[in-house]
């Protein structure tokens, strides 16, 4: 008998319909004989209307407040989808994640898992019982509520399916699974069948919005197979699993972007040790989140830094940079908006030679100028203006024949 964890996110359980959908699914793998867990999300849209709701009243509301407020949407569901499975004449039981415990750190609205007590899961499970776990939240030391983060429910799956030693965690969502790029901008994507936890991470971290990074991370941590599959019909998902030789085959396996960059460069900085130390320093302790960094080789003892930021923080990022300017006594200080960042990615850049070279000459071809580029062993990622993000992602994702095959 197979221990699995499922997780369906807002859109699976947005109304009472689609819940019973999610019950039939759950109900339809119990009779096969399986244990099975559900981890839930808030219906759809729920939690940004507390959110809403909290900030017509603050623009800055209280952390604390804030995670008993958005943590309701999740406690909704969980009992909602209980009360179908039991009407259906199934045994089922759901639990907050206070009531497990599911541990965290205090970092209200940004909590880290730390621990999770499956003693209640197992009992129930031994029961016959399908256990329904609430998303997106969790309990810290002082018995607070914390939430995870937006789209901590994947988080929630994957550290319940870790504590359980679950066979399998499937993530059930509104897409068929992890495409070769972006669908909506390519419609030749191809659904990629299996891919390893480190190219799943870099696809998270550069764009790719179906599984929260913090998930995939866990997920490597914990040898967790994961399986990413869509709740509306029957399809094979994507694995997100362990490397294997088969996923070194092709160069490149996925295209991402993400339109929401800003870059910041400072001009003729002295080139003396410490520059770059302060400079970020002041921004890290603004919470500014930075992403590439570029700084020139120096000339006459001047040098340039450019670096990005997402696009929200541009104007806080160049308020702290004006402040430190004098002190570092750089000459220029610009900031440009409307950037994006296009990445290819795949573990099989290790072996092959030229990838880099045939990134470059598609984005020359088509006029596009590459303003940053960083690497990493299985990821290049080029800086450039955001009108031509979807240009990019077309071009790249052709001339490593990412399409479907005829
Ligand atoms: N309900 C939370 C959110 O909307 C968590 C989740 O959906 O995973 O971000
Ligand atoms: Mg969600």
């Amino acid at each position: 008998m197979a221990v699995i964890v499922q997780k369906y996110g807002g859109t699976s359980v947005g109304a009472l319909d689609r819940i019973a959908n999610v019950a039939r699914r759950v109900a339809a793998r119990k009779d096969q004989g399986n244990d099975m867990v559900v981890v839930v999300s808030a219906m759809a849209g729920e939690t940004d209307r507390l959110i809403n709701m909290a900030k017509e009243i603050t623009p800055i509301p209280n952390e604390r407040e804030m995670d008993v407020l958005v943590s309701t949407g999740e406690q909704v569901t969980i009992a909602l989808l209980a009360i179908t499975l039991q009407s259906m004449g199934y045994k089922a039981k759901s639990y907050c994640a206070w009531q497990l415990p599911l541990a965290t750190d205090a970092a209200f609205g940004a909590a880290r898992v730390t621990d999770i007590d499956t003693q209640k899961i197992s009992e129930d499970l031994s029961n016959g019982a399908i256990v329904i776990i609430a998303g997106f939240q969790g309990v810290d030391e002082n018995g607070d509520i914390t939430t995870l983060g937006r789209g901590g429910s994947d988080t929630s799956a994957v550290a319940v399916a870790a504590g359980l030693k679950a066979d399998l965690c499937e993530i059930f969502t509104d897409v068929d699974g992890v495409y070769s790029t972006d669908p909506n901008i390519v419609p030749e994507a191809k659904k990629i069948s299996s891919i390893a936890y480190e190219e799943m991470l870099e696809m998270a971290s550069l764009g790719a919005k179906v599984l929260y990074i913090r998930a995939v991370e866990f997920a490597m941590r914990h040898k967790v197979p994961l399986i990413v599959r869509s709740s509306f019909n029957d399809n094979e998902g994507t694995l997100v699993t362990e490397e294997s030789s088969d996923m070194e085959k092709e160069s490149v396996r996925a295209v991402t972007c993400s339109s929401k960059e800003a870059k910041i460069t400072f001009s003729g900085i002295p080139d003396v040790p410490g520059t770059a130390s302060q400079l970020f320093l002041a921004l890290a302790e603004s919470n500014v989140v930075v992403d590439m960094i570029i700084q020139n080789s120096s000339e006459e003892g001047k040098t340039d830094i450019s670096f990005t930021v997402p696009s929200a923080d541009l104007e806080k990022g160049l308020e702290i940079c004006q402040g430190v300017r004098e002190i570092l006594g750089a000459e220029k200080l610009t900031g440009s908006k409307d950037m994006a960042k296009v990445s290819i990615i795949g573990l099989g850049m290790r072996s092959h030679t030229g990838v880099a070279s045939r990134m470059f000459a598609a984005l020359a071809r088509e006029g596009i100028n590459i303003e940053m580029i960083s690497t990493s062993e299985i990821k290049i990622s080029c800086v450039i203006k955001k009108k031509y993000a979807e240009l990019a992602v077309r071009v790249l994702h052709d001339v490593f024949e990412l399409e479907k095959p005829l």
